[in-house]
């Protein structure tokens, strides 16, 4: 990887923790103004990544450029990167205005400049009649805009976020979750953002980087992984695939040399009399149903069928029957949603 075609390169970059290793190797490259979100379970090395590009832990081997330039040894400081994390860490003693001028005055700042920029942060974020209260004063989604203007002030070169948005309740994360990427696009500012939600990844992301155990599973946009996972893992963890061993795929249609397949639960169709399907569709399989669940517009059913449970959703129209448990029904599979998976 050239590091002076991208603007962000990492070559190699390995962490241990004494014998414990975080990951090892791990190269990528991120272009200027793209929204990237590490997506991957709880302990898989998310904040140990996001912390060595933000140049609080040093790497053991490998390097980081920005901009064509090796900032590998680079105090945090001069690295001209925002950060944002879960819980606030914001300034107790100080108000929102100061919390968010604290950055600047560091820089050495004339006390206009900071003035303006500082009140420019804070309509940025939406915290106007806010400045003057002190972090206790502040609901949870208020003190992490606070965090988010004190990151934004510097005016960084990228923006890194770890789970900025996991403390929070569900309406206001979802605000804050559109907030933060109209900003980024507005500002054009390339940022990392750290989750262990498929949603927000979906959602937010130009581009996913699926981690599991300290190693990249899968890099693609939000289409691409959730229509094509790479891997077994990324299928679990992303789209609630039902996945089939060979045996069971071999009931539907003439598998390859993989040992496991995986189909979206909106793939599988409930055959009913006068429907229509889609030509790529398997012939019909014997299924029981054995629980439904009313997810709005979708119905969700769990059915027993090919010797396994599976997903099956179905929209919920109101010529839709509703089939109860124990009903028997026939399977449709569409053949052509159906993926190979590699272990
Ligand atoms: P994530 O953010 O994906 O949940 P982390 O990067 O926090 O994962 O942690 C990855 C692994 O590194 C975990 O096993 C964690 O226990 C370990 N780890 C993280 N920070 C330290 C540290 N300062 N000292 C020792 N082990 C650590
Ligand atoms: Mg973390």
């Amino acid at each position: 990887m050239d590091q002076t075609n991208h603007y962000v390169v990492v070559k190699g970059l390995s962490k241990h923790f004494g014998a414990s290793r975080v990951f090892e190797d791990l190269s990528f490259a991120i272009e200027e103004g793209e929204f990237i979100t590490l997506l991957g379970p709880s302990g898989c090395g998310k904040s140990t990544l996001l912390r060595c590009l933000a140049g609080l832990e040093a790497p053991d081997a490998g390097s980081i450029f920005v901009n064509g330039e090796d900032i590998t040894h680079t105090k945090p400081q001069k690295r001209g990167i925002g950060m944002v994390f879960q819980s606030y860490a914001l300034f107790p003693n100080m108000t929102a205005a100061e919390n968010i001028a604290f950055g600047l005055k560091m820089q050495g700042l004339e006390k206009n400049e900071i003035l303006h920029r500082v009140a420019q942060a804070i309509r940025t974020v939406e915290l106007t009649n806010n400045e003057k209260k002190y972090p206790n004063q502040l609901s949870g989604g208020q003190r992490q805009r606070v965090a988010l203007a004190r990151a934004l002030v510097v005016k960084p070169r990228i923006l890194l976020l770890d789970e900025p948005l996991s403390a929070l309740d569900a309406r206001i994360r979802r605000n804050l979750r559109d907030e933060i990427r109209s900003i980024q696009r507005e500002m054009q500012l390339t940022t990392i953002f750290v989750t262990h939600d498929q949603e927000e990844a979906m959602t937010m992301s130009d581009r996913i980087f699926l981690m599991n155990k300290g190693q990249f599973v899968q890099m693609g946009t939000p289409e691409e992984v959730y229509l094509s996972p790479a891997t077994e893992f990324a299928a679990r963890f992303i789209g609630s695939y039902n996945l089939l061993t060979k045996e069971q795929a071999a009931a539907i249609f003439d598998v390859g040399s993989e040992e496991l397949y995986a189909v979206r639960p909106e793939s599988v169709y409930v055959q009913e009399e006068g429907g229509i399907y889609p030509s790529t569709c398997s012939s019909p399989v014997q299924g029981t149903v054995v629980s439904h669940q009313l997810l709005g517009n979708v119905i969700r059913y769990r059915i027993e069928a090919l010797g396994a449970e599976l997903t099956v959703d179905v929209m919920n129209r109101s010529s839709s029957r509703l089939y109860a448990p124990q009903t028997s029904v026939k399977l449709l599979f569409n053949r052509a949603e159906i993926k190979p998976l590699a272990r």
